[in-house]
């Protein structure tokens, strides 16, 4: 195996997932594993979610789908985003269940003469796909005459749920305007993270929780699942004046032990955070409890290797963490969000595929892949 891998902790995944589903009042978790999965790998995140009880998979992409298809996952599998019409055959062949947002979908996907569950889209104050909430009358007389579609689930998707309290209030009132037109009886859901943190009451009959499951938001009591590793390909010491990567970026100082790690921006790690970036290693089993040692990175990030400076030697079987399961400012996918200006989910999400990822329950190793 290549000797840098993503390790993706099963047991934390499962305290984010009951911490988010208790906190709605125990409703469905539909498990968001787009993205392949915010980066964790969406075939073996989508099956252990299906595990601990999700009511299904969501992913944005026909593509994603097939992925998980292919993998042998037969779940529900919720394509979200407005369904576009060209794609309404793909969505028979891989028995998915739309978003429908548009007439048009509604139309292509009714034509294509088979039954198929779907689930309406309103926007209520996000402004990008589904039906106006006014229009919720209209829609429903629609679909009374679309003979193969039928709704099993209605959603809404908050724009600011972690922060404005105003404006998510105004989205739950016209979500529940949506409701009143159809009345009991469908698979409603309209909480991301941040509302199901804050808004956990409007569980209805399910939340979507992306974000969260991965534990990438700070002091609320997730934990991020996922530990970048790497081990060293080459450690030497070097003199003082020694340029070091693209550019000439950084200097040694004095005489200075320099790691080479085999990871870069082509694994998802952002060009932007080298001389800021820190990785970390425990050196020794002596030390009881080890203190970790903090090296910066140092010089550019290139495309596959970064190099770190560490205080001493180490061999080549050191495991260094390139990413740390927690908030660090420099060492956690939140702390590079931080660093170069963006959320938590865009590094997550960068996280190339080209990593081997392990997957661990109880501390003990249940899939790789590579
Ligand atoms: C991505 C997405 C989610 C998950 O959002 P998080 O902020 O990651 O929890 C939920 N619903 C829809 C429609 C989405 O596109």
């Amino acid at each position: 195996m290549r000797p840098a891998w993503l390790e993706v902790n099963f047991d934390a995944l499962a305290h984010n997932f009951n911490l988010l589903r208790t906190t709605a009042g125990h409703v469905q978790v539909v498990g968001i594993v787009k993205a392949n999965a915010y980066g964790h790998g969406a075939v073996e995140v989508g099956k252990e979610l299906l595990r601990l009880g999700a009511w299904g998979l969501a992913v944005a992409t026909t593509q994603e789908a097939r992925e998980l298809r292919k993998a042998g996952i037969v779940s529900r599998i919720l394509l979200m985003g407005s369904l576009h019409p060209q794609q309404a055959s793909e969505v028979l062949e891989l028995d998915l269940i739309p978003s429908i947002s548009t007439l048009e979908s509604a139309e292509a996907l009714n034509a294509l003469g088979k039954a198929v569950a779907v689930h309406l889209e309103f926007d209520t104050g996000m402004g990008r796909v589904g039906f106006q909430p006014e229009e919720a009358p209209l829609v429903k007389e629609h679909f009374a005459r679309y003979e193969n579609l039928l709704i099993q689930g209605i959603y809404s998707h908050f724009a600011d749920a972690e922060e404005d309290e105003p404006w998510t209030r105004e989205q739950i009132t016209r979500f529940q305007q949506v409701q009143q037109v159809f009345g009991p009886g469908y698979f409603y859901h309209l909480c991301n993270t941040a509302g199901t943190i804050n808004y956990g009451e409007y569980g209805l009959s399910a939340v979507r929780p992306g974000i969260g499951l991965y534990g990438l938001l700070p002091n609320l009591g997730l934990r991020p699942i996922a530990r970048l590793l790497a081990k060293p390909t080459q450690v030497k010491e070097l003199p003082p004046g020694r340029r070091i990567g693209y550019g000439g970026l950084y200097t040694t100082q004095g005489r200075e032990w320099i790691a080479t790690l085999p990871v870069g921006y082509a694994d998802g790690m952002p060009r932007l955070v080298f001389n800021r970036a820190t990785v970390r290693y425990f050196p020794g089993p002596e030390a009881q409890p080890p203190e970790p040692c903090i090296c910066p990175v140092v010089g550019r990030v290139s495309m596959d290797q970064i190099t770190v400076r560490i205080p001493a030697p180490v061999g080549l079987d050191q495991v260094f963490e390139v990413v740390t399961p927690d908030f660090n400012p420099t060492s956690s996918l939140w702390g590079w969000a931080e660093l170069t200006g963006t959320v938590s989910y865009e590094p997550a999400v960068r996280l190339s595929p080209r990593l081997p990822r392990v997957y661990l329950r109880d501390g003990v190793e249940v899939a790789r892949v590579e």
